[in-house]
């Protein structure tokens, strides 16, 4: 099957490459030259504009920073419903407003085009060794007929409801996520200037209840003092707004992320929007005056 695939940064580029790995012919297209060469050098084929992109494939998948980046490829001038065929699928993998997600299905349906939100959770690592976790929201025979193909890049697809569900239950990692990271960086500060090493922390902790991926991804980056990315902190940001934007239209409070948030907005105006997001304990340290390293 011809694939178009339009985004090709930290995420896109190997779950394209996943793709041609697995027999398919992809035609792809990124607003950056060196992105869109580095895809053209792995063997895909250039597409002037996301229009021509959607012209020459069956289905489209999209791996864009937010919202008005996926408004503007699938609507906007030169965009995907200038090209798609009758009967073609978009499926977005980026991690967006669940409100653009319908927003968006809804201009795509009335062309014809169908349109599922699938966003991932595993970061690069398992974007490259396609493990990612990859949680859909659309319609669900749609989603039956493509299941094999987000396989490839995938290790998991989860069928999560309607248009919007994928992006609704990628907040809630993004929560989650936020949430822990705060709670270790809280805990490790806490140890290292209550006189105990942070190291020997982690380890006696990991096993217990405690544990978990996101304190075994993100402990030993804080240990070394290693916030290059991985996840940057301006894209969980992004999240954590477009979790209080839903959260606050559907009614629920968040009190927990609000908190996150401000301590994100902290680093940013620190200089740090660009570290991975396990800097966030670089937040604690400076309230604290200690570094939790080994
Ligand atoms: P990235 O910034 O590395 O890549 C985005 C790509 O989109 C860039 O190459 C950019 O040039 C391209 N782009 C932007 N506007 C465009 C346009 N109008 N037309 C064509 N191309 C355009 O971001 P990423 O880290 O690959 O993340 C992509 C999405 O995946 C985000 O929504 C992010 O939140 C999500 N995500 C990222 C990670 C991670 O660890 N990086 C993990 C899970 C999910």
């Amino acid at each position: 099957m011809t694939i178009g695939f339009i985004g090709l940064g930290i995420m896109g580029k190997p779950m394209a490459a996943n793709l041609m790995k697995a027999g398919h012919r992809l035609v792809v297209h990124d607003v950056a030259r060196d992105r869109l060469e580095a895809a053209l050098a792995g063997g895909a084929e250039p597409g002037t504009s996301p229009a021509d992109v959607a012209a020459r494939s069956e289905l489209m998948i999209t791996m864009l920073p937010n919202s008005p980046h996926v408004r503007e490829v699938a609507l906007g001038p030169h965009g995907i419903v200038e090209g798609a065929r009758r009967g073609s699928i978009l499926i977005d993998m980026s991690s967006i407003a669940p409100a653009t997600s319908r927003e968006v299905a809804a201009a795509l349906a009335a062309r014809g085009v169908e349109m599922l939100d699938a966003p991932v959770s595993g970061g690069e690592p398992k974007a490259v060794d396609g493990t990612l976790a990859i949680m859909v929201g659309g319609n669900a025979q749609v989603f039956e007929q493509v299941k094999g193909i987000l396989l490839k890049m995938g290790s998991s697809a989860v069928y999560c409801g309607g248009i919007g569900s994928g992006n609704v239950t990628k907040l809630a990692n993004q929560i989650i996520v936020a949430l822990n990271i705060a709670a270790m960086s809280e805990a490790l500060v806490l140890a290292t200037k209550a006189g105990v090493n942070p190291e020997t922390v982690f380890n006696a902790v990991k096993g217990g209840l405690a544990g978990s991926t996101v304190l075994n991804a993100k402990a030993p980056m804080v240990l070394d003092g290693n916030f290059k990315p991985g996840f940057r902190i301006e894209l969980h940001i992004k999240d954590l707004q477009n979790a209080l934007d839903t959260a606050h239209e559907a009614g629920v409070p968040i009190p927990l992320t609000s908190q996150v948030m401000e301590m994100m907005q902290a680093l940013k105006v620190d200089g740090k929007a660009g570290q991975d997001h396990s800097g966030l304990v670089q937040f604690y340290e400076r309230l604290a005056g200690v570094q939790a390293r080994r």
